[in-house]
């Protein structure tokens, strides 16, 4: 595969295979929220649409949410994420709030979401719940 020697898309200083590789092909589990979120934006930029619909929260899995994703991960080229922030999220928590910024290219222009995520924990594993958009 593509990624195996390259650095996460998620950007930490890990390769994939080490890193959003392990939550994406289920050997591993995230142990954060913001783990989660990276996790998610790697599967953006890598288009793994049935990992972000299976860890979205079982009450926001809307009957069109996979065709609304894959439309999303189609149109744009993420280029790099930047957490701001994290609050809970964290082993002992049920519900987590990150703050992100991606970084992506969409019909040629080189553009910014910035997001607050919440998270929410369903069957003991972080899920994600919604986000406002700044
Ligand atoms: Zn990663």
């Amino acid at each position: 595969m593509l990624f195996q020697t390259r650095k996460c898309p998620c950007g930490r200083e890990n390769d994939y295979e080490t890193c959003c590789g392990l939550l994406h092909s289920g050997k591993a589990r995230a142990a954060t929220a913001e783990q989660l979120m990276r996790s998610r934006y790697s599967a953006y930029a890598l288009k793994l649409i049935d990992y972000l619909y299976d860890t979205t929260h079982p009450d926001k899995r809307t009957s069109d949410l996979k065709l609304q994703m894959a439309a999303w991960a189609e149109r744009a080229e993420f280029l790099k994420l930047e957490v701001l922030a994290a609050r809970q999220g964290r082993a002992k928590d049920k519900v987590g709030k990150v703050e992100f910024i991606a970084h992506y290219r969409q019909y040629g222009e080189m553009k910014q979401m910035h997001e607050v995520s919440r998270f929410r924990r369903f069957d003991g594993s972080w899920h994600y719940f919604d986000g406002e958009i700044d």
